[in-house]
């Protein structure tokens, strides 16, 4: 029999090699991170850092409210070691599935479930009663990155001081973003601070920054815009002298085009709103794949559509 006295030593150098480079790799990549949209999937990216892998369900343009989980999404969510999800009902059809997880799994988070309730917009009773879409407001989306944190620390608490680390430095540049967005915000003057879009998903975006939102469709996609709202609408752009309208790039733009078309309104541009955009880099060195571009991307197209 052999011992290990008679393997020769080089052979023992690469089984060496081979092990330390097995748990170098295992280093890399500690906690298999699911998220539902792209956006949860940034935030864990950014606090989570080389310790995380991310998978995010739903890919660039993507709509959450009517997204049904596929089988192989299923599995990826029961494989995970965390699941991160929006929560406020922004997943509107994959609420059983979640609920289920949660009731079942320790490391489970809905990544707005700290956010008081006195800073969210109230627009309905009982379930989908709060607007789900806080990334539009750069100080709530803030508020998120402690509850990714305090997730991330209990699924790994040997990365502990890492994610407290990641989580800090994300603050302090979003807490930058929101200056530059008031900043680049400043050149629309008053009158012109109005933000028509295919739904209503930029209800926080017009509270922070001081804009009238008017959504063809309510805060959740489910559903045609009906033709009522679409000649009420085309109404009131016409007696308001709106220049632009935007479409959204996880909405279908029909409606828009064509309420566009009908009252003589330019469309401004596409806005992302539930969805970050793919990866790659505009001429101005934004990636939309991220947070930070996505609100850059919005924040230029709405600059120089309405000033
Ligand atoms: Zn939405």
């Amino acid at each position: 029999m052999a011992s290990l006295g008679s393997v020769p030593s080089v052979v023992l150098g690469f089984l060496l090699v081979f092990l330390a480079g097995e748990s170098s790799l295992r280093a890399e990549a500690v906690v298999r991170v699911v998220a539902t949209t792209s956006l949860v999937g940034d935030l864990v990216r950014e606090v989570g850092g080389a310790r995380v892998s991310v998978k995010s369900l739903m890919g660039p343009g993507m709509d959450p409210h009517s997204y049904q989980p596929t089988p192989s999404d299923l599995r990826a969510l029961q494989d995970a070691d965390l699941v991160a999800f929006h929560g406020l009902h922004l997943e509107g059809r994959m609420q059983t599935v979640l609920q289920r997880l949660r009731s079942r799994r320790a490391h489970v988070v809905a990544i707005t479930e700290d956010l008081p309730v006195t800073r969210l917009r109230r627009v309905g009773e009982g379930d989908g009663a709060y607007d789900p879409h806080v990334w539009f407001e750069v100080a709530l989306w803030r508020e998120c990155i402690g509850t990714m944190v305090g997730a991330l620390v209990r699924a790994d608490p040997a990365g502990a001081e890492s994610y407290r680390t990641q989580g800090e430095v994300l603050r302090m540049r979003l807490l930058a973003l929101d200056d530059w967005v008031r900043r680049e915000l400043a050149a629309i003057p008053p009158e012109r601070r109005v933000l028509v879009t295919s739904h209503d998903a930029f209800g926080y975006f017009g509270r922070a920054y001081d804009f009238e939102v008017i959504g063809l469709q309510g805060v959740s996609t489910v559903g045609e815009a009906a033709l009522s709202a679409m000649t009420g609408l085309t109404q009131l752009l016409a007696r308001r002298r709106i220049p632009a309208i935007f479409v959204e790039s996880s909405v279908s733009p029909k409606a828009i085009q064509r309420v566009a078309a009908d009252a003589g309104v330019r469309v401004g541009g596409e806005l992302y709103s539930d969805s970050l955009g793919a990866p790659g880099r505009s001429a101005d060195g934004i990636d939309p794949s991220t947070y930070e571009g996505m609100v850059r991307h919005n924040v230029r197209t709405l600059v120089s559509a309405l000033r």
